[in-house]
């Protein structure tokens, strides 16, 4: 052979009994088969070989192992962000004349997606006030065939009844998915929502791996999970027939921060609670949405949910778990100029879209704009949702203390 195709084909075999705390990084487009009979018999839908890098890799079946242990389900399927991930529920289960129902509070390219694209497919949407299960119940038809669900809303972090909800949807025998970001597996159990008392659950949780299991601000991937193993089939095929594939590189990267996310997550709540406190104290801000805020929307859903067994009173309840995200609705005299020079004042708390990685963030809404249910009026008004990283957030209330007195010298 010539000296090109012997590096190629090259012989030597490194020794197999390395070890390290890290899982290691197989890549491919291409897998081998070292037969025929080997090549039409292998099977990559139930993870006992290997057929091509779209339908798995070691790397990939491990992180989808470990998510799904997260998650307290069986299966699991990665796609490229969290925003293919909810599409890939969709894509799975929905065909031209069913509808969806969403929750007003939803994550906002949800709603893009089914305004756009599933609605040009002929799939149908409704929303519905996630704060009310008797609304959810008097919008679902025969036509029906997915509800979905978030807990907290994204932006404005209601709190709903989950196990109303879902009560309704099992009634009306309705799929459900969870967009379970915020959760993150740690907050709550999706497929048994009251452990030891019922196994009422989700049937589909859905998340954005770009927030805690990344941590890092520089991933973006996504999952869905479910305990159903006809759920399980039919989502895998979908994903193959779709080409949805991610990154062995990616996957290396969330599989690195998945065993610090415990951690992180409960640092983040703790900061983003201390914050909350402090804000409570402020008086520009006409309300402080954090669903451990006692008054915050669904607070004392949240509590049964999250913090079942804590006892303390205190107006930012400290028991329990909370993802690191709060919003603050400032007094309606409040211009918008006024909130913008708020947000560009901040130095500690970037601009940016996200959340759940090192770096604090800050972003100004126009919710009204963003509902489709709400009264005129009723969200009107300045509005920021912040989202707290890792740093010291005595820090984090000396940036929004200096940002504060900006917006006011700005008047
Ligand atoms: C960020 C986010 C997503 C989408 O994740 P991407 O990876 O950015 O596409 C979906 N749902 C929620 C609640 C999110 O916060």
């Amino acid at each position: 052979m010539k000296p090109i195709t012997d590096l190629i084909h090259h012989s030597y075999q490194p020794p197999g009994d390395f070890a390290s705390p890290q899982v290691p990084v197989y890549k491919a487009s291409s897998v081998f088969f070292n037969t025929v009979e080997d090549m039409r018999s292998r099977q990559w839908l139930d993870k006992s070989g290997y057929t091509y890098g779209l339908h798995g890799t070691p790397t990939t079946f491990i992180l989808e192992e470990r998510l799904s242990q997260l998650d307290g389900a069986k299966h699991c399927v990665l796609l490229p962000s969290g925003l293919a991930a909810l599409a890939q529920v969709n894509l799975a289960f929905l065909k031209a004349g069913d509808e969806i129902l969403m929750p007003d509070n939803a994550y906002g390219p949800l709603k893009t997606l089914a305004e756009g694209e599933l609605a040009a497919w002929g799939v149908g949407h409704h929303y519905y006030d996630p704060m009310d299960a008797a609304d959810l119940a008097s919008r679902i038809t025969p036509a029906t065939k997915l509800v979905w669900l978030e807990a907290p809303g994204s932006v404005t972090l209601e709190f709903p009844d989950l196990l109303g909800l879902l009560a309704v949807c099992k009634q009306n025998q309705v799929l459900t998915a969870l967009d379970n970001t915020w959760g993150a597996g740690l907050a709550f159990q999706p497929f048994d929502l009251q452990p030891g008392q019922s196994t009422l659950g989700v049937d589909i949780s859905v998340h954005a791996l770009t927030k805690y299991p990344s941590g890092g601000g520089d991933v973006l991937m996504g999952s869905v999970t479910t305990c159903r193993d006809d759920l399980a089939q039919a989502l895998k095929l979908s994903h193959m027939r779709l080409g949805f594939g991610v990154s062995g590189n990616d996957v290396e990267l969330v599989l690195r921060s998945l065993s610090s996310m415990a951690l992180r997550y409960a640092a983040q709540d703790q900061t983003c609670r201390a914050v909350a406190a402090w804000c409570l104290s402020q008086s520009d801000f006409a309300k402080v949405l954090h669903p451990a805020v006692v008054g915050s929307p669904g607070h004392d859903h949240w509590r049964r949910l999250c913090a079942a067994d804590a006892t303390d009173e205190a107006a930012v309840h400290s028991g329990g778990r909370a993802a690191s995200l709060l919003s603050l609705r400032f007094q309606p005299q409040m211009t918008r100029q006024q909130v913008d020079s708020f947000c560009n004042a901040l130095k500690l708390f970037k601009l940016g879209y996200s959340w759940a990685g090192p770096i604090s963030l800050v972003v100004p809404y126009e919710v009204q704009t963003m509902r489709r249910l709400a009264a005129e009026g009723m969200w009107q008004g300045g509005f920021v949702r912040l989202a707290m990283g890792l740093e010291d957030p005595q820090d984090l209330i000396a940036d929004l203390t200096q940002a504060l007195h900006h917006m006011r010298a700005s008047a």
